[in-house]
């Protein structure tokens, strides 16, 4: 028997393969829904999105709706909060979960999710606020799920089937703040060396 249809937006081909899997042994067929304006620079983007489709097609099996790409306005709306995290982030799931929503409308969808809920280096809680208050406000039902204890089997699959995993979330803002902390470790780690000694 078919699963319940579902809309599943997706940040990048890595972070969907558990929520995917999690999703239909509920008992959902999810559909996914890309729309990622915030991925920069724009080659970047076509990358992510390439894996993805790689993958949906060649393993996952899974449909894949390519949504708006509303740049201009992430610009508008997210890039001003610059490095104050809670707010760029959370204007920036916004914008990415309401075009899902609009999308799933469209589509006859009555229920949404995002992978966004696998990743523990994303805001867990205000993702969560967003999903939840933007489904209803397009009058659908928000599946939101903890999938973070899948993390890191996550990680292991993507590399095992060769995927292209990223070392920033998207933008330009978390590419430097991801060059910052590994310039951060890279210290701790030469100070504890020599601290060896
Ligand atoms: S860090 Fe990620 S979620 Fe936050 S604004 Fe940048 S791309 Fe969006």
């Amino acid at each position: 028997m078919p699963g319940t249809p579902l809309l599943l937006h997706a940040c990048c081909g890595p972070c969907s393969l558990e929520p995917l899997k999690l999703l239909r042994e509920e008992g959902f067929e999810p559909t996914i829904c890309w729309t990622n304006p915030n991925i920069q620079p724009i080659e970047e983007h076509e990358h992510r999105l390439k894996t993805l489709l790689t993958w949906a097609q060649e393993v996952a099996h899974v449909e894949v709706i390519v949504a708006g790409d509303p740049r201009e306005s992430w610009e508008r709306s997210v890039a001003p909060a610059a490095f104050d995290r809670e707010r760029r982030c959370g204007a920036c799931y916004a914008i990415r979960l309401k075009e899902s929503c609009r999308v799933a409308r469209e589509q006859g969808f009555s229920f949404i999710s995002t992978t966004l809920a696998v990743s523990p280096y994303q805001l867990f809680d205000v993702c969560g606020d967003e999903l939840v208050s933007i489904a209803h406000s397009y009058g659908l039902t928000p599946v939101w799920r903890d999938f973070r204890p899948y993390y890191a089997e996550a990680t292991r699959e993507s590399r095992e089937l060769g995927m292209y995993r990223q070392n920033y979330c998207g933008c330009r803002f978390s590419a430097a703040e991801a060059t910052l902390e590994r310039q951060e470790a890279r210290d701790v780690r030469k100070a504890a060396k020599k601290h060896a000694y």
